[in-house]
């Protein structure tokens, strides 16, 4: 059995699946404990929740004695375990914020710089789409795509958190957050173990940094992982579990435990971009993306009304202007509350 200091695991998709697996957790729980008595192993949750949302879904864990030893939330910020809670490491919690942002602004001008690019050298490219996060280009056959992708991953090569994704006709660039793999670096250096000694799972592309033999020499992913996800795992020769979710990571920490790593790829697996549930499932997400901003809109409006009627009460606008904008007010108020527009009675 391999020494394993560190174990970190992703949370959603990971540790945290359907209400079917919740018989699991007491096997996991123990499974942990196990690593911790055999190498005085230490257990890391990983996440891209914020503080507040992991503790919301992570408390009926409490009542079977499962907690962590450190939390990684916003995919950066470290917390560990103390006899009073969890308490911030505030000196690298600002140091990373701040790398975060500045990288933002790196992605945004790279992306803007790509669009350029790729608009006037390929022309049989229907539209390119950039957004601050994101680059989107459609194409009219597949043969572009591929040449556009390989453009792509070439102009990209020195952004580490700037990934190629294809899928039919369409290139993406996207920004994926790279700061899981930096954040555990600083764990391991806190704690003084080596990546030889580092065991990581996880199953999404935020969790790509972590999933690295810079970072971690062990690696694992359930079988709902991403398909990039099980290309890294399988690089890294680890363990692709042939379950999902939480029945997929307690193989991974099985399989380690006993010695029967296999990185083969689960039996009947198919590429989800080849299959229609995937595309329907990612137009779907597209159509969520695209909603109006009504509340934006909304407060929007509403503060240039109230800000006419200031102007009105003041006598900055013409009367008759003035009296447009309260009318509608005036018509509320009556709704409401009727008697207040009707005159005094007249005194006896
Ligand atoms: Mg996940």
């Amino acid at each position: 059995m391999r020494e394993v200091r560190l174990i970190v695991c992703d949370l959603d998709g990971t540790i945290l699946g359907p209400v079917s697996e919740y018989s699991l957790y007491g096997h996991f729980g123990e499974l942990i404990n196990d690593f911790r008595r055999r190498h005085n192993a230490v257990w890391v949750v990983c996440t891209g929740r914020s503080m507040k949302s992991f503790r919301k879904v992570f408390s009926p864990f409490k009542a079977l004695d499962i907690r962590p030893d450190f939390i990684i939330v916003e995919h950066a910020h470290i917390y560990s375990a103390t006899g009073f809670g969890y308490m911030a490491h505030w000196l690298w919690n600002i140091r990373i914020r701040f790398a975060a942002w500045r990288s933002r602004r790196v992605v945004k001008k790279a992306l803007t710089e790509l669009g350029q690019k790729v608009r006037p050298r390929f022309h049989k490219v229907r539209s390119v789409s950039v957004g601050s996060e994101s680059m989107r280009v459609r194409c009219q056959d597949g043969a572009t795509c591929v040449e556009v992708a390989e453009f792509m991953r070439k102009e990209i090569s020195r952004h580490r958190n700037l990934n190629v994704f294809e899928q039919l006709l369409e290139v993406e660039v996207r920004s994926v957050p790279f700061t899981k793999g930096i954040a555990i670096g600083e764990v391991a250096r806190h704690l003084e173990v080596g990546s030889e000694a580092i065991m990581t799972i996880g199953d999404g592309h935020n969790d790509i940094s972590m999933l690295n033999p810079g970072i971690a020499c062990m690696s694992g992913c359930p079988m709902n992982a991403e398909p990039e996800v099980m290309e890294a795992v399988r690089v890294m020769a680890g363990h692709i579990a042939s379950k999902p979710v939480l029945a997929g990571t307690v193989e991974v920490l099985e399989a380690y435990r006993d010695g029967e790593v296999s990185s083969e790829l689960p039996e009947g697996w198919e590429h989800p971009a080849l299959t229609t549930a995937y595309s329907d499932r990612k137009l779907r997400k597209r159509s969520r993306g695209v909603k109006m901003p009504w509340r934006s809109i909304a407060i929007f409006v509403a503060a240039v009304y109230v800000s006419l009627m200031a102007l009105s009460k003041f006598g900055i606008l013409p009367g008759a202007v003035g009296g447009i904008i309260t009318k509608p007010l005036n018509v509320i108020i009556e709704l409401i509350w009727p008697s207040a527009s009707e005159p005094p009675l007249p005194s006896t």
